[in-house]
């Protein structure tokens, strides 16, 4: 278990002093200057050797994308995705209102590595006291002479927080970019990177706030420190989030790689009904595939661990499913969730993700053939991989879970439908 000492967010349960001077006596904004002076390939070098890897989703290393943003004149970005959204998700609104001086230090120093005097934190539209309690913390800072042009750190950092309107897709990177510019928020084809060409056409990375929010920590205690926890390739800490029947959902910072069973009993209390009563677990976020009970009890929570079990990290919020739940129904909720979030630019992923939801609510009832449970999975193929962005992935995946993991369950629904349909006298209709 991560020792307290090893914790980078120190009040992630609002239980402290969240103000600037509570933050600076938890070792917030300690000498930033010194930390800027070591120059901008340092930074970028140190993000590199720490192993980080971006933790909205990707898994992308951070330090590498810093180091793609050019060395020119022209203006640089920096844009912080805080448009979290996904259903289990919810550890970017902790630091946000609970410790936000770690992600306005982390904007200053990360503008440093990438050449950026600017940042953008474009937050989800629904996070309205997340965005005061984050705007507090920066009029703070500019207060007392941390930000701004000419502040103490010695590097010119402006921070500007943006609100967005509440839509799921305004966090794939490029729409929150659009949406930023003021325009509808879509995706758009990549390439052009944001590195190349982003926020009004000029060098932008977006990160996660928790991979923002975590770089000062790394840059003061030093790589080799952060790279120590976990395993090769998965390492540091990391703030994951336990949602459903568990018996005390929580957010908690915790080693990366630790097994979900430990997870579960040192910070969650268990399996609500013990582990014989665990059915499915998404463990990264709603997008990820689901994994049976059995599958997932000696899982390491990390990119590989989730990869052997078919599924993914994503976030590292993990909802646990237990033998009360319908899974089918579960996952007909999800796909109507990624049907309205959908944006609508492209075929496979407008049509299809309506296409597999209402088809899921048919396979609730159990007013389905079987037939069409090979016919869901490979609309599913159809729509992974041929679109714009993630999103039809995202709706994809879920249900191959399903279908992979709980296919006796699918088939039982619908003999029950066919058997009770048979005894009342209706006709089965053909499914249409
Ligand atoms: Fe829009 Fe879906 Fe295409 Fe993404 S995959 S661009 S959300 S239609």
């Amino acid at each position: 278990m991560l020792k307290d000492k090893d914790r980078i967010f120190t009040n992630l349960y609002g239980h402290r002093d969240k103000s600037l001077k509570g933050a600076m006596a938890r070792g917030s904004w300690d000498n930033t200057k010194a930390l800027v002076d070591k120059g901008r390939d340092w930074i970028v070098q140190e993000m590199k050797d720490s192993g980080l890897r971006g933790r909205g989703g990707a898994g992308f290393p951070t330090g590498l994308k810093w180091s793609f943003m050019p060395k020119d004149d022209r203006p640089h970005y920096l844009v912080v995705n805080a448009d979290e959204s996904e259903p289990g998700t919810c550890k970017d609104r902790e630091i946000m209102r609970h410790d936000p001086h770690h992600l306005i230090e982390g904007c200053l120093l990360a503008g440093v590595g990438m050449g950026a005097h600017t940042a953008y934190i474009y937050i989800r539209g629904e996070f309205m006291r997340e965005r005061e309690a984050l705007q507090a913390a920066i009029d703070e800072c500019y207060e007392a002479g941390l930000l701004g042009k000419n502040n103490k750190c010695g590097w010119d950092m402006d921070v500007i927080v943006h609100h967005g309107a509440g839509a799921y897709i305004c966090g794939e990177e490029t729409a929150l970019l659009e949406s930023l510019e003021g325009k509808k928020g879509q995706p758009r084809l990549k390439p052009p990177f944001p590195a190349n060409m982003g926020l009004y056409g000029l060098p932008t990375t977006v990160n996660n706030v928790e991979s923002i929010a975590v770089a000062p920590t790394i840059l003061r205690r030093g790589a080799s420190w952060f790279s120590s926890f976990g395993r090769p390739n998965n390492v540091g800490t990391k703030v994951f989030m336990v949602s459903g029947h568990v018996n005390r959902p929580c957010v908690v910072e915790e080693s990366l790689g630790i097994t979900f069973r430990e997870l579960i009993e040192k910070h969650c209390g268990g399996i609500r009904g013990g582990w014989s009563n665990l059915l499915a677990v998404i463990p990264g976020g709603a997008s990820c595939p689901v994994v049976k009970g059995e599958d997932m009890m000696d899982v390491q929570m990390d990119f590989d661990g989730l990869r052997e079990v078919k599924s993914s990290f994503g976030t590292g919020g993990a909802i646990v499913m237990d033998k009360s739940t319908d899974i089918i129904k579960a996952i007909a909720r999800l796909a109507e969730f990624f049907k309205h979030e959908s944006c609508g630019q492209c075929t496979p992923c407008r049509e299809g993700t309506g296409w597999m939801w209402r088809v899921m609510e048919r396979m609730v009832e159990g007013r389905a053939q079987k037939r069409e449970i090979d016919m869901l999975f490979e609309v599913t193929k159809q729509v992974e991989g041929h679109t714009i962005c993630a999103l039809g992935d995202a709706a994809a995946w879920p249900i191959q879970g399903l279908i992979r993991n709980f296919r006796p369950e699918i088939e039982k629904r619908i003999d029950q439908y066919t058997a009770n349909a048979t005894s009342d006298g209706v006709v089965m209709e053909a499914a249409e």
